[in-house]
């Protein structure tokens, strides 16, 4: 059997890097898609370096018709996707009553009609081959809620809704879908919060600390791998235990 191709969004740094890399080492092609190419190409490189067969992509996840060019270059030069891993998001953080339309807008078109517009392309190849793996990445918030994050929840507990509703639509063509929630994660989009925020989390943690990309991306691996075989429609918490 030929190797698997794995397509990874939001993967030029944190927690997209992370399954980037955990599924390169793991002996999977995998394409790497984010806006910017510069930093994808870096990432890109490293696994190169390691023997990984990799290929960039520059998509922007809030613009449908960039995600069709985008996915049908990579599927031409690898083939087909099997594996597709919508990590991409984004947050624009701001009370409901005073947020913006284009903070609400930007945000559930990346985060949520991004990851679902990916689906769309990659769908037609996997019913083809019937086999696939799909992982939506969540967020504890989607389970909890999160004053201030109203967009972001939203965005987050649509993907667990798409989730679901797609396992039951594509669990005939042997295609699983399923869905990480991470919990508080020490990357880029968790940088700029307070130190006394940062430990507040920590503290109400129940392993004491914060996650790591590569917390998330093994779950990720395990996911896609042929041990899940009969594993869809779920959502696992990644979280440390903040939330059970
Ligand atoms: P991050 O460090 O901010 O990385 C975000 C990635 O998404 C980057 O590669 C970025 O690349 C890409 N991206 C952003 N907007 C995009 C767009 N419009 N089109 C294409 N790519 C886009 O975030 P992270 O912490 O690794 O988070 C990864 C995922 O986990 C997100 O969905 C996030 O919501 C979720 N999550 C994170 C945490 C946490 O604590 N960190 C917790 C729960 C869930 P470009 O900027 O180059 O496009």
């Amino acid at each position: 059997m030929s190797k698997r191709t794995a397509l990874v969004t939001g993967a030029s740094r944190g927690i997209g890097r992370a399954c980037a890399h955990a599924l390169a080492t793991s002996g999977y092609r995998v394409v790497l898609a984010a806006r910017s190419a510069d930093k994808l190409e870096e990432a890109a490189s490293s696994l190169r370096e390691n023997g990984a067969e990799t290929f960039v992509v520059a998509i922007d996840l809030a613009d449908s018709e960039s995600i069709a060019a985008g996915i049908t270059k990579a599927a031409k030069e690898f083939g087909r996707i099997d594996i597709l891993v919508n990590n991409a998001g984004v947050t624009k953080d701001g009370l409901a009553v005073r947020m913006k339309k284009v903070d609400w807008d930007t945000v559930l078109q990346t985060n949520l009609s991004g990851s679902f517009f990916a689906i769309q392309q990659v769908l037609p190849g996997m019913m083809r081959e019937r086999w696939g793996r799909i992982v939506n990445i969540s967020s504890v918030v989607a389970e909890m809620g999160n004053p201030g994050q109203a967009n972001y929840v939203a965005s987050k507990a649509g993907l667990i809704g798409l989730t679901k509703s797609l396992a039951h639509e594509l669990g005939s063509r042997n295609i699983t879908v399923n869905a990480v929630a991470p919990g508080f994660i020490g990357t880029d989009m968790t940088h700029g919060l307070s130190d006394e925020l940062k430990q507040k989390m920590i503290d109400q943690t129940p392993l004491k600390r914060m996650g790591t990309p590569e917390d998330i991306a093994a779950a990720v691996r395990f996911l896609v791998s042929d041990e899940a075989a009969f594993i869809t429609g779920h959502v696992l918490d990644v979280n440390g235990g903040i939330h059970m």
